[in-house]
């Protein structure tokens, strides 16, 4: 549901939902925070998701809406906020971890000290030993207290295999976490975080080694009439779509991801512009020749076509720099016509060509 919110914000309606929004705030008495805006756009945007659900029952029930309040939302029901729950619990319980087996090896080591001490006491007695009886409770209490050590070590040993078991356990978690925060719920695609954090990753291995980077930008042609004439449900279907048809071809190194709205970005390492031109060409051969359908009614939904725009890194180039160039080929791609892929390195240099 937040992505639909989040896809909203870069379609035609943001601004419609903003002032929305901000007359809700308003209403409710609620000040227009940063939090309390974004709290607010998921409950003018999404009223019956389970956040919407929420704060139509605070309203009705007419209690204040506080800072606590807009926090408690937040953490259970913000993405975000659920982000750093899960790493707060994560981080708690590998806290009882660890505090655990810190304990499980202090009482080892007082059981270790106490069995130094009976060794020790044991030496002197068998020194004095003069009768068999007294040799008995020698290797007696010998015998008890070696059999005391041995358990506390099997028990440290079992804590400390279920505790590496619960931390692998915790650390997968946080990986799964960490995933989630880069990918976008809709198309299951990089995110844009994670796509401009590879972007920077791309561009600095590059200048150390001197490796091609091309960058291209694509953006789903007429997508507003899709969702205009069919509604989002079906708008998101086609994201969907083009999302597949793209990430079947991103296998690594290549990575791609869902850059905004209706807009897709890919980063080619280690291929030219003209490599990354051809794959373009290919995925956007590939999009078109299916014909979609509308799930609830069979409706034809007509070709999907997307235009394309690419650009590669030159020498010292910054991603925001190579991200311009792209937007610029694409702006090309738009303007000749749609469905299309635009080199912008031949638009720089023609004569080269
Ligand atoms: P999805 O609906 O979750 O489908 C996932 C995959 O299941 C599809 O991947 C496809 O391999 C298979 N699949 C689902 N429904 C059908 C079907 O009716 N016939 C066949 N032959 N296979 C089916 P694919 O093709 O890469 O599509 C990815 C996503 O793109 C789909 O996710 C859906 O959201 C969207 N999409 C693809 N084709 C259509 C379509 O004709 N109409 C609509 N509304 N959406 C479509």
């Amino acid at each position: 549901m937040a992505t639909e919110v989040e896809t909203t914000l870069r379609g035609p309606e943001a601004f419609s939902l903003a002032r929305k929004a901000m007359e809700a705030m308003e209403a409710a008495g609620a000040w227009p925070t940063p939090l309390n805006y974004e709290i607010w756009l998921h409950y003018v945007g999404d009223p019956e998701g389970p956040l919407g659900r929420e704060i139509t029952r605070l309203l009705s029930a007419q209690e204040p809406f506080t800072e606590g309040t807009a926090e408690m939302l937040a953490a259970e029901f913000l993405p975000r906020g659920r982000l750093s729950e899960e790493i707060r619990d994560a981080g708690a319980l590998l806290n009882r971890e660890l505090s655990s087996v810190a304990s499980a090896i202090a009482q080892a080591q007082k059981t270790q000290a106490a069995y130094g001490e009976t060794l020790a006491g044991a030496s002197a007695s068998i020194e004095q030993v003069d009768k068999p009886e007294s040799l008995r409770q020698v290797v007696t209490s010998l015998s008890a207290a070696t059999a005391k050590v041995r358990e506390e070590n099997a028990h440290l040993e079992s804590r400390l295999e279920d505790s590496t078991k619960e931390v692998a356990r915790l650390r997968e978690h946080l990986e799964q976490v960490r995933r989630d925060a880069m990918t976008d719920a809709l198309t299951n695609l990089a995110n844009r975080k994670a796509f401009d954090e590879e972007l920077l990753r791309a561009c600095d291995d590059a200048e150390r080694a001197g490796t091609e980077v091309t960058l291209s930008l694509i953006d789903i042609d007429h997508f507003k009439r899709f969702n205009d004439t069919w509604g989002h449900q079906t708008g998101d279907q086609v994201l969907r779509y083009v999302a597949s048809v793209i990430g079947r071809v991103a296998k690594p190194p290549r990575f791609a991801a869902r850059y905004g709205g209706e807009e897709f970005a890919m980063i080619f390492v280690g291929e030219s512009a003209a490599e990354a031109e051809n794959v373009l060409n290919a995925i956007r051969q590939e999009i078109g020749s299916r014909a979609l359908r509308r799930r609830s009614t069979d409706d034809e939904l007509g070709a999907v076509t997307i235009s394309a725009g690419v650009a590669q890194r030159h020498r010292g180039e910054s991603g925001s720099q190579i991200l311009d160039r792209a937007d610029a080929a694409l702006y090309v791609s738009k303007h000749n016509g749609r469905d299309r892929v635009t080199n912008g390195e031949r638009m720089r240099a023609p004569a080269a060509a």
